[in-house]
């Protein structure tokens, strides 16, 4: 059962501005994912430029880098963030926003989820989100394909947030947008839904890119900060299946080496 005030909300909503439901699914969702882009990379990249606040300096994974990030750094990182965001990132999605609707899904903005409905579609689409991004990115990572797409978005050995969608058009497509849509084709979510998964998303990845391990933050940012340094080493993002193919070894060995150390210290 959805929550009778929201559901009421959201109808009044719909009945004033009466949306094409597949313009709310393609731009809405487009502006959605750049307006929460932009708020949460705009937050770590603040610091990245002015190094504000001094006490968060600290956190840094690989201090001395891109501190302070330059004006030519961030007009590269915002020009190919605005041509995968909006201009790769609309056409994509009315793409795969065809092929869902193709298979059946209903475009039905009405009905709201129900917390439970929105509860047993996250772990699923954490799931099936990962699969599919890390044989993408293990698959970028073939001498052809590294060469040609993937060497771009690795140009960031030491990533500042925005970096996340710094890549080719073809890897924003494969290795960002279709992890993040990969569960929302298969669970035939609400739009609502594919909003607070999006969301995680964002959060997720413009963390793990921001060269921060902040505490209290979500995330375990060291992991693909460490794939940006070694290449060949954590491909996956929630990192299971790293662990089943043994492409987190040498990061396991070089967390093990900075917890010992850690303790020596302490002695
Ligand atoms: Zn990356
Ligand atoms: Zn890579």
């Amino acid at each position: 059962m959805s929550c009778a005030v929201c559901q009421k909300h959201w109808e009044y909503f719909l009945d004033v501005y009466n949306p094409n439901p597949h313009v709310v699914w393609i731009f809405g969702t487009i502006a959605y994912i750049t307006i929460v882009a932009v708020i949460i990379s705009g937050s770590f990249m603040f610091m990245d430029i002015t190094g504000v606040p001094k006490r968060l300096r600290k956190y840094k994974l690989q201090p001395g880098t891109n501190e302070p990030l330059t004006w030519t750094q961030l007009k590269k990182l915002l020009k190919t963030a605005f041509v995968n965001l909006i201009l790769v990132g609309i056409p994509a999605l009315s793409v795969f926003h065809g092929i869902t609707v193709a298979l059946g899904r209903s475009v039905d903005l009405r009905t709201l989820p129900s917390l439970l409905e929105i509860l047993y579609t996250i772990p699923i689409a954490m799931v099936s989100s990962e699969t599919v991004f890390y044989y993408s990115h293990r698959m970028l990572h073939s001498k052809i394909l590294y060469k040609t797409v993937h060497k771009k978005h690795h140009e960031w050995t030491a990533p500042v947030s925005l970096a996340a969608v710094y890549a080719h058009p073809v890897e924003h497509i494969v290795s960002n947008m279709a992890p993040f849509y990969a569960p929302v084709m298969l669970v035939r979510t609400h739009i609502i839904t594919a909003w607070i998964w999006a969301t995680i998303v964002l959060m997720g990845t413009l963390h793990d890119h921001s060269g921060y391990h902040l505490p209290y933050l979500w995330g375990t940012p060291d992991f693909h900060d460490f794939h940006h340094q070694k290449f060949n080493q954590c491909y996956g993002a929630i990192g299971i299946l790293d662990w089943l193919h043994g492409t987190d070894v040498q990061f396991r060995r070089y967390k093990a080496k900075q917890r010992a150390a850690l303790q020596d210290s302490d002695k």
